[in-house]
């Protein structure tokens, strides 16, 4: 099990910037630093200090996490009626310690008396389905929307890149819930790891009946600066000879084929911010 530490943040809401910013979002609100997903590609650890972790903890990406204990206090006295807040950037708020810890339903409850403008959740867990009572109180007040993370179509590739995390089809069925239940609820196919395209999008299309978003694992070749994937996913692929999923022509093709793909529906795979602003539309008028 892994270590799962307390500490007060002194704010919960962050202005935003770089990706998220362009994307349309005003704020992010991360709940804890670390990630217990640990995922062998995770942007996260390459911020350094960005991600509120020293560059000895960074080193340790997804043995611990360190939980904002204060965060539901900091978030009644924040002021959100304009905010577009995205949730999260550095962690899975509904990341493995999240299922006893249970910080997310109390920030729910929070938001539910201060509701933001746009609310919208990042998760690759289908443990947010526990929160289902509160996700659809908060989406009669405020615009809620889940973006869902899956990666693969295929349970070995996850098995390798990303261990501790669900089966993607398990993902799916969460996605399936949520919209049935009323959720605004997007397949995002981000990062691509090795799959069969046009069948992850037939799956992710068939799970949430929307527009796809994604994005290629990032490299330097067409992202030097910034957050990037960590070297132990390229080991990996190394060692199953899938080092095309990171050359910058193989990811083009991939992303066409979805596109394709979501087209024959009738639909759009949207990627990069243009992508993620599909998760910021202040599109509904809000109570
Ligand atoms: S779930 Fe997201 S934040 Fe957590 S380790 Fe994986 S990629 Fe990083």
């Amino acid at each position: 099990m892994w270590p799962v530490r307390e500490a007060p943040a002194k704010s919960i809401l962050t202005p935003t910037s770089g990706f998220i910013k362009h994307a349309g979002f005003t704020h992010s609100l991360t709940p804890a630093r670390n990630c217990t997903y640990g995922c062998t590609y995770c942007y996260v650890p390459t911020m350094g200090l960005y991600a509120g972790l020293s560059a000895e903890e960074s080193k340790r990406w997804g043995q611990f996490t360190t939980f904002k204990a204060n965060a539901p206090e900091l978030l009644e006295r924040a002021r959100l009626r304009d905010a577009i807040v995205y949730c999260s950037p550095l962690v899975d708020p509904y990341q493995p310690v999240e299922r006893t810890y249970e910080l997310m339903p109390r920030l729910l409850s929070a938001l539910l008396r201060q509701p933001p403008r746009v609310f919208t959740i990042q998760t690759r867990a289908p443990l947010i389905t526990r929160d289902l009572d509160l996700l659809k109180q908060l989406s009669a007040v405020t615009q809620l929307r889940v973006s869902m993370s899956v990666t693969t179509d295929q349970d070995s590739v996850r098995k390798r890149y990303e261990p501790f995390c669900e089966p993607n089809g398990a993902r799916l069925a969460a996605i399936v819930h949520l919209r049935e239940q009323g959720i605004e609820t997007y397949a995002t196919l981000a990062p691509l790891l090795p799959c069969n395209p046009e069948h992850l999008a037939a799956l992710a299309i068939a799970a949430s009946e929307r527009d796809l978003i994604g994005d290629p694992l990032h490299i330097r070749s067409s992202k030097p600066h910034g957050a990037t994937t960590r070297k132990a996913a390229y080991a990996i692929a190394r060692r199953g000879g899938e080092e095309q999923w990171f050359q910058p022509e193989f990811q083009r093709e991939v992303t066409l084929r979805i596109q394709q793909a979501a087209a024959q529906r009738g639909l759009n795979f949207e990627i990069g911010t243009r992508g993620f602003a599909l998760l910021a539309r202040a599109d509904r008028l809000t109570l």
